[in-house]
């Protein structure tokens, strides 16, 4: 079985063909700077190590998708025959409301569903059907299945995903907390039952902390609680998004400045987060190396950050009352043994206890960080969002 698995963002296409059951990449790559001057296509094949960059003209997507079926068939390069060989295609999809809690096989009917949830994800959703589209006319007959990234949380129990706010903002807007990164959450949350031995009842708290970062509180396998809302701007601080504010500081700001709605949005998930604060990078390896060189808005950032990491992990284990394990993922999750400790400080209390040695080794794939006394278990674990596309993707295809 192969699956291909494909994340079309607006101006880019990210793709994998791997093998649904046992993992195994063949091929991994990415268009970029579709529709704009400058295109190109990257191309890896981690068996034989082989990469390759090739530049042409892709003014929309069906070019880009070409480019990449181009590349997987090449003679001398590529990892198939023909695309006969591809069984079926997974399209990660932002926005899946209220209508999708699980990954669907992508009908006309379905695609039509799909596409009334465009307006909550007006930058996401348009551009992943574009991708399926483009799939559908480029590989007739194939099937593709959407794995949304708001599935996951759907499992939510009103309390936690009702905003008080007039119900009929919820009843004729859709306005709740949706949440995101699910198919991350999805994975870490599985992998950390895995690791406990699949125990009937569990407390997961999966950190998800990469440019976006999101938190989420899973209960016996079920997301009770997320981070992100409506829109992924909501939770935790991020490279250049806000998170949590006091709605009023964004009326106040907005007509203090005379911005308009598109500059008050870009002002939130643009210009803030770290890089609101450190002003000269929303990178955490940038704000790292200034905070041990002294810089003091540095300091502040990486404290902001992981003050409120840490209290939605004791909000999250509150809500679950009790947490057996704290699990970090995404780019900074994985890599960063100071946020990973700061954010963890003080928690003593609810029995947690970092090996400090342990935590800044870095090592590859999933790592047991805490001392064999802590009541809490915390573990580092690699995510792999495209594994349970193609899972998915296989699980569906495999059932019909
Ligand atoms: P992601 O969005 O998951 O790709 O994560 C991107 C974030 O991970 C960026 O802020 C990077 O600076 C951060 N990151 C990657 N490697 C490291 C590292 N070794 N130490 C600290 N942060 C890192």
């Amino acid at each position: 079985m192969k699956v291909l698995v494909i994340n079309c963002g607006s101006s880019s296409l990210k793709y994998q063909l791997m093998n649904p059951e046992s993992g195994e990449v063949f091929a991994v790559g990415l268009c970029d700077r579709i529709g704009i001057h400058g295109s190109k296509l990257e191309y890896e094949v981690p068996a034989t190590d082989f990469e390759i960059t090739l530049e042409n003209d892709m003014p929309t997507h069906k070019e880009a998708l070409e480019m990449v079926i181009g590349a997987l068939v090449n003679e001398e390069y590529g990892v198939i025959k023909s695309v006969e060989e591809v069984d079926a295609i997974g399209h990660r999809v932002v926005h899946g409301g209220e209508a999708f809690a699980d990954s669907v096989l992508l009908t006309d009917e379905v695609i039509k569903a799909v596409e009334e949830n465009n307006e909550l994800a007006p930058l996401h959703n348009p551009a992943n059907l574009m991708g399926v589209e483009t799939c559908m006319k480029l590989m007739p007959g194939k099937p593709n299945v959407g794995v949304f990234d708001t599935a996951f949380h759907q499992t939510m129990p009103a309390k936690a995903f009702m905003y008080p706010v007039p119900y009929a903002d919820y009843k004729e807007l859709k306005v709740r907390k949706y949440g995101f990164h699910g198919t991350s959450h999805k994975f870490v949350s599985n992998a950390a039952q895995e690791i406990m031995g699949n125990p009937e009842n569990s407390k997961v708290i999966v950190c998800h902390l990469g440019n976006g970062a999101s938190v989420s509180a899973v209960k016996d396998g079920k997301c009770v609680d997320t981070s992100m809302g409506l829109t992924p701007l909501q939770g935790l601080m991020m490279g250049t998004r806000c998170g949590d504010i006091d709605p009023a500081a964004v009326l106040y700001i907005k007509n203090k400045r005379e911005l308009t709605d598109k500059e008050m949005d870009a002002r939130m998930n643009k210009q803030s987060g770290i890089l609101g604060i450190f002003e000269k990078s929303s990178d955490c390896r940038d704000l790292e190396m200034a905070a041990a060189d002294g810089d003091e808005r540095a300091e502040l950032a990486i404290d902001m950050m992981t003050y409120r990491i840490r209290s939605y992990i004791a909000q999250y284990a509150a809500a679950m009352g009790g947490v057996d394990m704290i699990c970090f993922t995404g780019g900074i999750g994985e890599n960063s043994s100071l946020v990973r400790s700061k954010a963890l400080e003080g928690l003593e209390y609810m029995g947690v206890e970092l090996d400090t040695e342990v935590n800044s080794v870095r090592k590859k794939g999933s790592v047991k960080l805490s001392k064999d006394s802590s009541k809490v278990a915390v573990y580092k674990i690699q995510t792999n969002e495209e594994l349970v596309i193609a899972r998915d993707t296989y699980s569906i295809v495999k059932g019909n």
